[in-house]
This record gives C-alpha cells, sequence and structure tokens, in this order.
C-alpha cells in the first residue's frame, strides 16, 4: 500500500538555527501521525542540522537538488554520494524553478535521476507545464514528454524508488492552485504516461504528489482527490502552523477515502 508523502520544501530560507528551530516545531507536531509520511528538503547548509533533529526515522531527510556524477571539477555542485553520506534519503529532481530559472534540460534531469538511483537515493521527479503551455492544449503532452526523458532506460529494479510530483509551472508559487479537476486528469496523465512507460504492474506503487501554492485554506479540496498521494509544499511549508495543519487535514481526508472504499 502506498503510504501518503508531504514533502516541505524550503527553498532558499533560513539558516541552520531557523531550520532547527522549524524542524523542532514539525517534529513535535507529526508525533502522532500513523499514516502520513513526512519528509523536509532544507537548504544544503542546514542538511547536517535538521538531520540531527530528525534522526532521518520519523521524518525523512530531501535535497533539493543533486549533480549527476559522483565527483570532480563542477564549483558549486552537490554529488548524490555527498548527500547520502551527510543522511538524505530523497532529492527532488527538475523541480520547475531548476528547469526555468537555472536551465535545465530533460537530459540533465535524466540524468540526476539515474544517479539518485545508482547512489540509493530515492528520487521525487516534478513535471508540470507552463501557463502558456496550458493555454494551448498541450499540457499532457509536455508532462508526457518530461517523464518519457526523465524515465528512459530506468531499471525495473528502480521503478518503485520513484516518486513523481506533479507541479504546474503556473501554480508554483502563484497563490493559484490548480482546482481538483485539473489535478486529479493530470494525475491519470501521468499514471497512464508511467504505465505505458514502465510497465502496468509495477509503476501502481509509485506515489504521484501534487504541489503548487497548496496552503491551509485549500489543502482538504486537493486531498480530497483520490489520484493524489501526497504533497509537495514550498511558502506554506515554512511555516510550521500551516505545514501541520496541512498534514492533518491531508491525513483525515486521507483516511476519510479510505473508508469509503
Ligand atoms: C514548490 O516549491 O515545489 C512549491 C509547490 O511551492 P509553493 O507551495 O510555494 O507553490
Amino acid at each position: 500500500m502506498k503510504r501518503p508523502l508531504i514533502v516541505g520544501n524550503w527553498k532558499m530560507n533560513g539558516t541552520s538555527a531557523e531550520a532547527v528551530k522549524l524542524t523542532r516545531h514539525v517534529r513535535d507536531g507529526v508525533k502522532a501521525l500513523r499514516s502520513v509520511e513526512i519528509a523536509l528538503a532544507p537548504p544544503f547548509t542546514a542538511l547536517n542540522a535538521v538531520a540531527s533533529i530528525t534522526g532521518g526515522r520519523r521524518i525523512h531527510l530531501v535535497a533539493q537538488n543533486v549533480h549527476w556524477e559522483d565527483k570532480g571539477a563542477f564549483t558549486g555542485e552537490i554529488s548524490a554520494r555527498m548527500l547520502k553520506e551527510i543522511g538524505c534519503q530523497l532529492v527532488i529532481v527538475g523541480h520547475s524553478e531548476r528547469r526555468h530559472l537555472f536551465h535545465e534540460t530533460d537530459r540533465w534531469v535524466a540524468w540526476k535521476i539515474r544517479a539518485t538511483l545508482n547512489s540509493g537515493l530515492l528520487p521525487i521527479l516534478c513535471v508540470g507545464e507552463t501557463l502558456a503551455e496550458r493555454q494551448r492544449g498541450r499540457a499532457r503532452q509536455v508532462i508526457t514528454r518530461q517523464l518519457r526523458a526523465a524515465l528512459k532506460g530506468i531499471r525495473e529494479s528502480a521503478i518503485d524508488k520513484l516518486t513523481v510530483a506533479y507541479e504546474p509551472v503556473w501554480a508554483i508559487g502563484t497563490g493559484q492552485h490548480a482546482t481538483p479537476v485539473q489535478v486529479a486528469q493530470a494525475h491519470r496523465w501521468i499514471r497512464d504516461a508511467l504505465k505505458e512507460l514502465l510497465g502496468r504492474f509495477k509503476t501502481g506503487e509509485i506515489r504521484i504528489l501534487y504541489g503548487g501554492s497548496v496552503r491551509p485554506d485549500n489543502s482538504s479540496e486537493i486531498a480530497g482527490v483520490a489520484e493524489v498521494d501526497g504533497l509537495l509544499i514550498g511558502g506554506a511549508s515554512l511555516k510550521a502552523d500551516d505545514f501541520l495543519r496541512i498534514i492533518g487535514d491531508f491525513e483525515q481526508s486521507k483516511s476519510r477515502q479510505r473508508r469509503r472504499k
């Protein structure tokens, strides 16, 4: 059974001291959680500080990016081996801010997915269309292209290590989240593409998260979409109370869905 996963992506926010405070607050707030997994993606400089509090048990440690090589002359980059050494378990790959602000290509994303899996870390592959692509009716094509490129040649044994996040670019950090209908539809496109690319029986366990302006006032609506297996949260994960409220609402909504089944 897929356990829902909720990831807080702090982006380039917070010193180590601030990260410690926020992590303690989150850790204390999720003690009673049973059915949802929680993960935090602090800036690289705060990974160690966060790891010292979470111990990697109740809260998974996530890196926001990775380089595809193990080592070498790549100034400013961090390898999967280095992330593993400090206790990371997951890595966000292909976030739209990386794709659009730092011009990461589908090819780089594929190399990063491979490096992440080869090192024993678990990738969270982000896909999603821009507003212009959606308005031109090309959302499905874009998402499918991103998935196909990123997962080309991935080993069968690695399929269940993968998480996908649907993050429409127009919803990230804008305050304008996708509607439940749009979310359900995009998640079905992703599930169909995964089946086509990787095989019907192996892909059922891949979690598909939604990300894009999830806030306490809309999280129940999004959690209510049966196709959503978790959330990737940026801005709202920087406020512990908001993040905890979203987690609580999500858990309740999913347990209601399970009871109805
Ligand atoms: C993100 O950074 O992945 C994200 C979804 O950001 P926000 O929640 O702020 O839209």
